[in-house]
């Protein structure tokens, strides 16, 4: 049977990694993998989660089974966070999923079920695994402009006139915030029109928000999602809990469909738990418990938020400063754009060359096409880091 299969393409990132933990070098620096990390290097586990687990683990009094769509304390405190009570929500359903990961599967092989082979559009470049995710679901992928390497912000005037020229049944792919791997993102008057121009053409919107409350609060990055949401009569959109709750491991995310009206939005979600119950059954229930004890209890999602607001706080702090140590020494201010970047990471706009010689020569982990996780640059090496970037750029 196996020896019918080929070698499937190695995970860079996870290839990065292994690399990483491999090096010997005590001044080594991991920009590479796309976890929060705090001063100290560690990916902490939230105090809110700590409180949130404690009383799970003393209240819980079974393990039965939750049903296909999860935990529905869970579903409707997220579309509390996400939507407060901006949308109708006899228009919308939710199913928990294991991260946001299984959400954006679970609505790629729904969106298959209503138009196969689909044009499905994503920006140019996006979220490495949206790639072989969507041709796997039989989607016929394309991209619209996003990053312009000049300016290293998003070349909006072309994006618009892609997104101009979709039509109905069309999908286009929109990072809801904090756009991974360029950290350049669009203002709410350039969200406005993405949302006006998707009204128009009648393209569908599938939201991937990852990174909610990473950028420059809940309220500012849920912007661009409520408004395209509230312009359009159908659309998607992908959920995580992994960065902004800490609960990678756990696995948890939400596939939120939004239909025309009530009826339809029924039809659909009884094709989204079938896809659901023929290919996991159920979602686990831990990390939803915990985002549903945080998010409805006063006091925890008050720390909760703090917290958030903590991390946040932490990765504006670092950009400002590599943006800094760049502009003492050159004198220049090439490297600006970092700090008006927003999310876990920014593109640096390095040959893949120059991200080699970085690696061997300083120890410097970053992926291929130069992108840096921000929250792993180093407070107290940010010196020897900018003179590292700037002799390899030049
Ligand atoms: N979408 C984007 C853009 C991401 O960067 C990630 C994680 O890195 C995800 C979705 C999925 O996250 P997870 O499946 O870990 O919840």
């Amino acid at each position: 049977m196996f020896e019918t299969l080929t070698q499937a393409p190695s995970d860079k990132i996870l290839a990065l990694m292994g690399e990483y933990a491999a090096d010997q070098r005590s001044t080594k620096i991991d920009l590479g993998v796309g976890v929060y990390k705090d001063e100290k290097g560690v990916t902490p586990v939230m105090t809110s989660v700590r409180k949130a687990e404690e009383r799970i683990l003393s209240n819980e009094k079974t393990k039965t089974y939750l049903g296909i769509a999860g935990n529905k304390g869970f579903g409707a405190a997220v579309l509390d966070l996400i939507f407060e009570d901006g949308l109708d929500r006899s228009r919308v359903r939710i199913a928990q999923t294991p991260g946001g990961t299984g959400s954006l599967w679970v609505l790629m092989q729904l969106i298959t079920r209503a138009r196969p082979g689909a044009s499905f559009y994503v920006s140019d470049p996006t979220w490495a695994n949206h790639v072989p995710m969507a041709k796997q679901a039989g989607f016929d992928l394309k991209t619209y402009p996003y990053f312009d390497t000049e300016t290293r912000g998003v070349k909006f005037d072309e994006m618009l006139a892609t997104l101009n020229g979709l039509k109905a049944g069309d999908v286009v792919l929109l990072h809801g915030c904090c756009h991974n791997p360029t950290g350049a993102n669009l203002t709410p008057a350039q969200w406005d029109q993405v949302a006006d121009s998707l009204a128009r053409t009648g393209a569908l919107p599938f939201i991937d928000l990852a990174y909610l409350g990473f950028g420059d609060g809940i309220e500012a990055d849920a912007y661009g999602t409520r408004k395209v949401i509230a312009s359009v009569p159908e659309a998607v959109l992908a959920f995580s809990g992994s960065k902004n709750f800490g609960l990678y491991k756990e696995r948890v995310g939400a596939a939120i469909l939004v239909a025309r009206n009530a009826a339809e939005a029924d039809i659909a979600n009884s094709q989204m738990l079938n896809v659901v119950r023929g290919a996991y059954s159920q979602p686990p229930d831990h990390g939803a418990e915990v985002i549903r004890t945080i998010l409805t209890d006063a006091a925890l999602r008050a720390e909760w938020e703090t917290e958030l607001t903590e991390m946040r706080n932490r990765m504006i702090y670092l950009r400002e400063k590599l943006s800094a140590a760049i502009r003492e020494r050159s004198n220049s201010t090439d490297f600006d754009f970092v700090s008006s970047h927003r999310g876990m990471f920014s593109l640096l706009g390095l040959t893949n060359e120059a991200v080699e010689k970085l690696k061997q020569e300083n120890g410097v982990y970053m992926t291929g096409d130069s992108r840096i996780n921000v929250a792993g640059l180093p407070e107290a090496k940010m010196g020897e880091l900018a003179d590292a970037i700037l002799a390899v750029s030049r």
